[in-house]
């Protein structure tokens, strides 16, 4: 199927110079604002793709696969944010769009990317769950796979997030670790070292969707940001927020703590976008 690229740019220049920007509705400085507003484009697994959809009087519906994607954006040009998980295959992707016209395929092509690999060796005992310890992983699996389809009303364009604690932030996201040779799930989020009670901040504007203390992720909070943007963040020494509270950008959501699977204090932050686990790194403003 071919790639439909629209010239949004010229597009908009053309309307700005006839004045149709304002017959639109559109404040003159919008579009210049929300390229540095969006995640950086990056079409490799775990990254962002920013696809574009054109013109339409109101904000089209997409979808990848099952999953309804964040559509961002203004009539003059929509452009969906797509997130693409670790495990895409390098290649022809696609999204379905949706408009009262009808529905047709936008296909973009993911580049290869190479993450680190980590081999471990350990006693077979820490890494073998007991019956016990597997049977709750697997029933809070099936609770996360419900927390991460949650799907409300787009956010407000601003979509630059703010580091949810200070400290050192590590590389890792994406690294594919082995244990004895075994694969294991590769690093879904990033690492930001800091003591235990380093308070931890909303990103970004968010409700809280789910708090719990989980066998690998111990005391947990996640955040919904909006549009199928979600923020999950786990190893809370405490939480100070419960489900249904409404956060602004930097309000206080608990602190930096060891709980679950870790070795030492640190926050582990997860962003996820239409289910697929996402680069924070491509959210960050700096
Ligand atoms: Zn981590």
């Amino acid at each position: 199927m071919p790639q439909i690229q629209y010239p949004s740019l010229t597009r908009r220049a053309a309307l700005f110079a006839t004045g149709a920007l304002a017959t639109l509705g559109v404040p003159c400085a919008a579009w210049a604002a929300v390229d540095a507003a969006w995640p950086r484009n990056a079409v490799v697994p775990g990254g962002v793709a920013r696809i574009e959809l054109g013109p339409a009087a109101t904000r089209p519906r997409a979808f990848a696969d099952d999953a309804p994607l964040l559509v961002v954006g203004d009539p003059i040009v929509w452009t969906a944010l797509v997130g693409i998980p670790l495990s895409a295959t390098p290649g022809t992707a696609h999204i379905r769009v949706s408009t009262p016209e009808g529905e047709r395929m936008l296909d973009y092509t993911v580049a290869p990317k190479r993450y680190t690999e980590q081999h471990l060796k350990v006693s077979p005992r820490t890494v073998d769950l007991s019956p016990e310890d597997l049977a709750r992983h697997e029933r809070e699996r099936v609770h996360q796979q419900g927390v991460i389809a949650t799907f409300s009303a787009p956010p407000a364009s601003d979509l630059k997030m703010r580091p949810p604690c200070p400290g050192r932030r590590s590389s890792s996201f994406g690294l594919r670790r082995f244990f004895n040779g075994q694969p294991r799930n590769p690093h879904s989020g990033m690492d930001i070292a800091a003591p235990t009670g380093t308070p931890v901040v909303a990103p970004l504007a968010a409700s809280v969707i789910d708090v719990g203390d989980y066998f690998f992720n111990g005391h947990t909070v996640w955040l919904d940001h909006g549009g199928g943007l979600l923020s999950m963040m786990c190893h809370l020494s405490r939480t100070d927020v419960k489900p249904g509270d409404r956060l602004a950008p930097g309000q206080r959501l608990g602190a930096v703590g060891a709980t679950g699977r870790v070795t030492g204090p640190h926050l582990h932050w997860t962003v996820s976008l239409n289910r697929a686990s996402v680069d924070p790194a491509l959210f960050l403003a700096d």
